[in-house]
């Protein structure tokens, strides 16, 4: 497999569904409550659904009400990337796969307190999940 930052346009088409296209590689968001993993709380992994990156830990999942799957942090290390989101007359941070540069979602400073108050709002569509054995 070719590094997945350097996929063209069209693999990108090929590789991935329409849906997950659209937020993987045109920064898109799955309208509210509609994610496969909104309300999915079993134990495990999930992994970045362009490259495979393993991106976040059902462990750092938690129910923020949002209608999106929220994390408390990504896994230890450098799987994501942050950058500041200007698009649609909002100031946010992005959050992105570091591997293939996919859009996962954004990141906000109003997640739970004592989880270090974070809340990295995900869609279901950027993440393949892995359950553990
Ligand atoms: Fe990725």
């Amino acid at each position: 497999m070719p590094e997945p930052k350097e996929l063209s346009d069209a693999e990108w088409r090929e590789r991935l569904s329409p849906d997950q296209y659209h937020v993987l590689r045109e920064a898109g968001t799955e309208r509210a409550f509609t994610g496969q993993y909104d309300k999915h709380f079993e134990q495990g992994a999930y992994r970045c659904a362009g490259c495979g990156e393993m991106l976040f830990e059902s462990d750092s999942k938690y129910n923020s009400g949002c209608g999106w799957p929220a994390f408390t942090g990504p896994v230890e290390g450098d799987a994501v990337e942050e950058r500041r989101d200007v698009s649609h007359g909002m100031i946010r941070t992005e959050v992105l796969c570091s591997k293939c540069g996919g859009h996962l979602g954004h990141v906000f400073p109003d997640g739970p307190p004592e989880q270090g108050g974070m809340r990295y709002c995900i869609n279901s569509l950027s993440l393949d999940f892995d359950p553990k054995d």
